[in-house]
């Protein structure tokens, strides 16, 4: 008896093996996540242009506190800003919204602008057309009430309450400080501490507290799907394998209207 449940072992372990061979995934965010279906992780800059026809179709109006104008998010970064600026007044910071979405044409024509008041040189401070973070609709530049009367913005505004707030909290709502003063080199943008980019609560989590830039974490997610693929993983399988629901059985409960109720989950 011994020998044969011995043999059995020794026929299963191969099999074993080779089911093991998928590798795990253990990457600290869900790869769906990264998927980017909702655009959420798009990343803008001078080496990823967005298309002169690239525009959200979420776009909301913002309701939030700003300036005077118009300005417009896309919804679910606009919902994100709302809580955060409600837990800013709490902890005694009113936070403005001083711009928001660009179309690549208004971006288009900043840049142009800045170049001709700047003798042709482009110093850092306007994107190039398509290289914005506000073509996203995710992207949006946010002020104390003493810099919305100032003309125009510094690395200063660092200094102030209202910036620092931001920096340590403007994760705990989806967004990250998408131009950081020690990322300059990386991102080709100068050091803005008002300019917020929402990137979704687990993304904004993970590169607050690993220091990492859009194109850092861009970088860093790509590479990891790559090795998984590598591996022998197959990241898109595994994708589908997580959005795949099983199908749907009666539970044998209704509601008040009589409708069966729907379940995905199996009955014990
Ligand atoms: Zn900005």
């Amino acid at each position: 008896m011994r020998k044969m449940l011995c043999l059995l072992l020794a026929l299963l372990c191969p099999l074993l093996c080779l089911a093991e061979k998928t590798p795990d995934w253990d990457y600290p965010i869900d790869p769906l996540t990264l998927r980017n279906a909702e655009g959420y992780l798009t990343l803008a800059n001078r080496d990823h242009l967005l298309d002169a026809s690239y525009a959200p179709n979420d776009l909301v109006t913002v309701t939030a506190k700003h300036v005077s104008g118009r300005f417009q998010l896309r919804k679910e970064a606009h919902d994100a800003l709302l809580l955060m600026f409600t837990a800013a007044k709490e902890d005694g910071c009113t936070l403005y919204v001083k711009s928001a979405y660009r179309s690549y044409q208004t971006q288009n024509t900043m840049y142009y602008n800045r170049l001709e008041r700047n003798n042709g040189r482009d110093d850092g401070w306007v994107s190039y057309p398509g290289a914005s973070d506000h073509q996203t609709g995710l992207g949006l530049d946010v002020l104390n009430y003493a810099w919305t009367q100032k003309d125009g913005m510094n690395a200063e505004f660092g200094n102030a309450k209202e910036a620092q707030w931001m920096a340590a909290h403007c994760h705990e709502y989806g967004f990250v400080i998408r131009y950081q003063q020690d990322k300059q080199e990386v991102t080709g943008i100068n050091y803005e501490p008002w300019h917020l980019r929402y990137v979704g609560l687990a993304c904004a989590d993970y590169m607050y507290r690993n220091n990492l830039s859009l194109e850092e974490f861009t970088e860093e997610w790509q590479g990891y799907i790559a090795s998984y693929n590598a591996a022998g993983g197959d990241y898109e399988a595994l994708c589908k394998s997580l959005t795949t629901l099983p199908d749907p059985m009666a539970t044998g409960e209704y509601d008040d209207s009589g409708d069966a109720e729907i379940s995905f989950f199996q009955l014990p």
